[in-house]
């Protein structure tokens, strides 16, 4: 029988150890309070950020959404929430503009605000193995892998895409577990053959359904980052029906890596919060 592993008991999990947190700041005066910002209007950015507001209304986190209409208002924004001790986080949402990469934008957020573990002082510190701000889907993944009860120490891993927001720093969290890592990218010969070696398979790569029940070791576990919606609904980078048959535990897409994201947001605002005041 293969496991579901859903993100939102350990989401729901999460907010109830946030909300002590939230209620001592308030007795400070201190309201937590991250900036959302948007480069012009997008429906799945004003998704995401109605989501957060909504999960941040209930437990005390103020949700600032900011709209830039071009890069020079993007950066003289960040700018503002930098200086502003009233926010203490900034997120930026996708997507950006195609010549303007997400690093270079969090480059210019204080490092203390980087929400998003992208800044090069965090990504830096994740790197080094100290403590910091870390990527949260890349978070996501590990905390729904280490709840589940998976083995890690000494396990193969393979992840798949290696962006700075999914893949690179799930790579590296899944390495300080002690699982042996492999680190896929479209540059990989036979991917295949890699992929069925893992006992571990981490796929973030944005492409509908691509990881088949013929990628996958009869036994994996596999975590699906991936979120892309098409005309049939909103579907992974797995092929859920067919994979599902032969791993031993999946992430649902929605239900899985994603609704734990939302959460440990929030709860970075809380934290930095807490760090500035
Ligand atoms: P990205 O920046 O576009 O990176 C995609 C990565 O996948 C790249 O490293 C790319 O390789 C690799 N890749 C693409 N096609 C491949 C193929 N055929 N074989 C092997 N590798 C391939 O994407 P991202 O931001 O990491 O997002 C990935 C997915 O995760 C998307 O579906 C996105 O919506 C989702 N996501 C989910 C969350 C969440 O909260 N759950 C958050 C962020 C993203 P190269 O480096 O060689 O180009």
């Amino acid at each position: 029988m293969t496991r579901l592993l859903t993100g939102k008991p350990m989401s729901d999990a999460l907010a109830a150890t946030l909300a002590p947190r939230v209620a001592k700041l308030s007795s400070r005066g201190i309201v937590p309070a991250l900036a959302a910002l948007q480069y012009r209007p997008d429906p799945s950015a004003r998704f995401f950020v109605e989501r957060i507001q909504r999960a941040g209304s209930r437990l005390g986190v103020r949700v600032l959404p900011q709209e830039a209409t071009d890069v020079a208002e993007l950066y003289a924004t960040i700018e503002r929430c930098n200086a502003d001790p009233k926010t203490h986080g900034v997120t930026v949402l996708a997507p950006l503009p195609p010549a303007v990469d997400v690093a270079a934008v969090m480059e210019r957020v204080d490092p203390r605000k980087d929400l998003e573990g992208l800044h090069p002082y965090n990504a830096g510190r994740l790197a080094n193995g100290k403590p910091g701000f870390v990527p949260y889907t890349a978070e996501a993944i590990l905390l729904l892998l280490r709840d589940s009860g998976v083995q890690l120490q000494g396990a193969r891993a393979v992840v798949v895409g290696r962006s700075i927001v999914v893949g690179r720093p799930a790579s590296l969290l899944l390495m300080y577990e002690n699982a042996t890592v492999t680190l896929a990218h479209r540059g990989t010969h036979d991917l295949t053959s890699l992929t069925r070696e893992a006992q571990i398979l981490v796929v973030a790569i944005g492409r509908p359904g691509f990881i088949d029940a013929g990628m996958v070791r009869p036994g994996a576990v596999v975590v699906d980052a991936g979120i892309n919606a098409t005309p049939d609904g909103v579907v992974g980078d797995v092929d859920f029906a067919r994979v599902s048959s032969v791993a031993s535990a999946i992430t649902p897409v929605p239900g899985g890596v994603g609704s734990l994201t939302t959460m440990l947001l929030l709860r970075n605002a809380v934290t930095a919060a807490e760090q500035l005041s």
